[in-house]
């Protein structure tokens, strides 16, 4: 979608908001897939309300990015715009343990940065790319731990109002890859309380969780991380190895070899073979298992 209407334009500019005209999905997202719209850039969170006003009013569609780590977008000219928070600086301020976070952070290095300041817990977030304001959508975990669980406060531009307002930790329901958020919620900041943790052993978990996703995922390789969330008690991820897909491909799309819930593009998969990669995973487990696998891979194909 080309934004290109003068007032539309102007209005943009007077918001302090940047215009990225034809930017390509295939080069913003870990899976190298998506095509092309404009990206509007956000440097103040003051100027989101007015900005969605400015887009209702205009009936300019948009989506929410942040780094691009859990999405398949879909192929061609895409019917909408991408709305996308830049980096601040600093993107993490501490008082004693809570770590003040701006959700255009990146993750990984925010919990870098609390870690050198003897605050843990996160160990298990150090190998999820993208961003906090991404993992905070998406309750982001593992190794037994999510964001969910450090999370104090969070300020929000809530969709229905267009109004920036700021939510408690107890006033959000954090599961399993699930947030209660509206849909269209955009995450602008968060207050994490994390535990007191000397720097060294913090840094001794870091290193276990890498050597385990170094050891079992395919690192070096186009992904969006699991695509199916694990049903109730068991594992995706074994359940398409067990059927021995590993290595099933369509187009460029492919199981992963190294894991069988990491689907990975090879070259020039398209996103048109990634969906049909995926159904075809999840109608060979229905059949054999007779489990519905749900997507932890966020769809646009719209
Ligand atoms: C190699 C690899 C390993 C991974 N390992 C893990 C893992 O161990 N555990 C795990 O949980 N995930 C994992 N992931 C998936 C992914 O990194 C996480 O889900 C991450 O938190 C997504 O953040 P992002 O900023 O990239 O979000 P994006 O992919 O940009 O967006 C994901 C969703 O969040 C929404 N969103 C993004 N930012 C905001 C915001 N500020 N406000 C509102 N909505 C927003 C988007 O609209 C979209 O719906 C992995 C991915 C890769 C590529």
């Amino acid at each position: 979608m080309r934004i290109n209407d003068p007032n539309l334009l102007k209005g943009l500019a007077e918001l302090g908001v940047e215009l990225r005209p034809a930017a390509k999905l295939s080069e913003l997202t870990s899976l190298g897939i998506g095509g092309t719209t404009d990206l509007l850039r956000i440097t103040k969170h003051e100027s989101i309300p007015g900005l969605l006003q400015l887009l209702g009013e205009n009936h300019v569609p948009h989506k929410f990015l942040g780094g691009g780590s859990n999405l398949l977008v879909n192929d061609g000219e895409l019917p909408w715009v991408i709305l996308q928070l830049a980096p601040p600086e600093p993107g993490v301020v501490l008082e004693g343990n809570l770590a003040h976070v701006d959700a255009a952070a990146d993750l990984g290095r925010t919990v870098t940065f609390c870690a050198k300041h003897d605050l843990g817990g996160m160990e298990g977030l150090i190998g999820v790319p993208g961003t906090v304001g991404g993992a905070l959508r998406m309750n982001a975990g593992a190794y037994g731990m999510q964001i969910g669980s450090y999370v104090r406060e969070v300020k929000l531009c809530r969709a229905a109002t267009r109004k920036i307002d700021t939510l408690r930790g107890h006033q959000i329901s954090f599961e399993y890859r699930h947030t209660s958020f509206a849909a269209d919620d955009m995450m602008l900041a968060v207050i994490l309380e994390l535990p007191s943790k000397p720097y060294n052993e913090i840094l001794k978990g870091i290193r276990i969780c890498n050597e385990k996703r170094r050891s079992s995922q395919p690192l070096g390789q186009k992904s969006a991380g699991c695509i199916f969330k694990n049903p109730l008690g068991a594992s995706a991820g074994r359940m398409i190895d067990e059927l021995g897909l590993k290595g099933l491909s369509v187009g460029d799309a492919r199981v992963s070899d190294r894991h069988a819930n990491f689907f990975v593009n090879t070259g020039r998969a398209s996103a048109k073979d990634m969906l049909a990669l995926i159904a075809d995973v999840r109608e060979r487990v229905h059949k054999a298992y007779g489990v519905a696998l749900e997507n932890e891979v966020v769809v646009w194909n719209a």
